[in-house]
């Protein structure tokens, strides 16, 4: 059995997942958060079928390990008629950097399962938010890489410097395998010139990197393939767009299986509106409110980023808040909604255009999985484009990739549950062979 571990590493918290590749199964996953906080917070998820001591009954433990100030919480719920329930572990203890988040993730494996010496990872795979224009495909990670990582921070502060924390860290966990860096931007790097460079002074452009890079790319490529499997093409015949909307959202239009626009731009903050970030926007607003309002720029950068979208509108970041709240007549979420599937409607539009002919629109993530009510306010009056959605196809709550447009559709329209992960570990094994 081959398994690959994937981890998804942030300043204070990483996620991880062990998958089983012959299958494409996840055997366990965890997050361990707050890291360098007082108290920091770690979770363990066995898989149905995998626990090391197999329990087969639900129970509730609480324990106190005095010596080591740990509280363990351990409860084990049945989900399914499996032999082995799936079961999940809490522990809150002082957790002061990444190595030490990895010993308590290794801890968690030993103590719970499933054991890493029967499923130990060929390879560890690493999400790393920007490759800037360097890295445009999976990269075995050496120190010249990290290096180029922790170089790229310029570009994600907020992103690269906590995936190199968590890269480091990994390696002294497991020093014997391939560790592999998965750049969010790197499916974008076949944007052609005149959809990545923004209209500035091409001097400055050039000496600071400015141009668009675009994100998610991850995601992107898994559902442009999956999409092109539903249909049960070639990935090179089909023309695509993919809606990402998740708390963060991107558009993406896809041609022969590879990237040729996309909304978000040099920083995730460009394109459609999302749960605190602005996307679009005038520049001119920020000299605006710089003048008027006396906002220096970092107030400016926590205004957009963290303060906009959604949560600037409405003052609730989530969009089901949101729907709620809009459906009990309150004006103010009413128009966030408004906002928000007009503008993803206007880059379907403008991406329709862009590639001449669409084959499928595919919603994923959060919202573009769950919300009826999104996939069909951004596609309606579309019919004149042969876009025509299902309404009970699309109310439809089943799991897994769906077709929820009309037969007389001439586009395809498809829900796709992304698997970042997954897709991950699949380029990671590519990588490693
Ligand atoms: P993600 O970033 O992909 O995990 O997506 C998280 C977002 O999905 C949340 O912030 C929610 O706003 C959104 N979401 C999840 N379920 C629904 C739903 N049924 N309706 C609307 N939004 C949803």
């Amino acid at each position: 059995m081959t398994a690959v571990l994937v981890v998804n590493s942030g300043s204070s918290s990483f996620k991880y997942q062990l998958i089983e590749m012959d299958s494409e199964t996840t055997l366990a996953s965890g997050l361990v958060e707050r890291i360098g906080e007082l108290m920091g917070q770690a979770s363990h998820t066995v898989m149905a079928g995998v626990s090391r001591t197999g329990v087969t009954e639900t129970v509730d433990v609480s324990a106190a390990d005095a010596a080591a100030s740990v509280s363990l919480h351990t409860s084990v719920s049945l989900v399914t008629e499996t032999p082995y329930p799936e079961s999940s572990t809490e522990r809150e203890l002082p957790i002061p950097d990444h190595t030490a988040g990895f010993a308590v993730m290794l801890e968690a494996f030993r103590e719970h399962g499933p054991s890493l010496v029967e499923h130990v990872p060929v390879a560890v795979g690493h999400r790393v938010v920007h490759g800037g224009a360097r890295f445009h495909e999976p990269t075995v990670i050496t120190e010249s890489v990290e290096r180029d990582i922790d170089e790229l921070s310029g570009l994600a502060p907020l992103h690269n410097p906590g995936a190199l924390q968590g890269i480091t860290a990994a390696i002294e966990a497991f020093p014997a395998v391939p560790h592999v860096a998965i750049f969010d931007t790197a499916f974008h790097q076949t944007l052609p010139p005149e959809a990545f460079t923004y209209a500035i002074n091409a001097d400055l452009a050039e000496r600071f990197r400015i141009r668009r890079y675009g994100f998610h790319g991850t995601s992107h490529g898994f559902v442009a393939r999956a999409a092109a499997e539903y249909l049960e093409r070639p990935v090179e015949d089909v023309n695509q767009i993919v809606l990402h909307l998740g708390n963060g959202g991107s558009v993406c239009a896809v041609r022969a299986g590879r990237s040729v626009e996309t909304s978000m731009g040099m920083t995730p903050l460009e394109g459609l509106v999302m749960g605190t970030r602005s996307g679009d926007i005038d520049p001119g607003v920020l000299f605006h409110l710089h003048r008027r309002a006396g906002l220096d720029v970092d107030e400016l950068d926590v205004l957009l980023n963290r303060g906009s979208g959604l949560l600037g509108l409405t003052g609730r970041g989530d969009l089901r808040d949101v729907i709620v709240a809009a459906d009990s007549g309150d004006g103010p979420s009413q128009l966030a909604i408004d906002v928000y599937v007009h503008r993803l409607k206007g880059y379907v539009g403008s991406y329709y255009a862009q590639l001449g002919r669409v084959d499928v629109i595919s919603f994923t993530a959060g919202v573009g999985e769950n919300s009826a009510l999104v996939r069909a306010r951004a596609l309606e009056g579309l019919e004149a484009l042969g876009i025509r959605i299902d309404p009970e196809r699309n109310a439809s709550r089943v799991r897994g990739p769906r077709r929820i447009s009309a037969d007389d559709s001439a586009v395809t329209v498809l829900v796709i549950p992304t698997n970042e992960e997954l897709e991950i570990a699949r380029q990671t094994l590519s990588k490693v062979g």
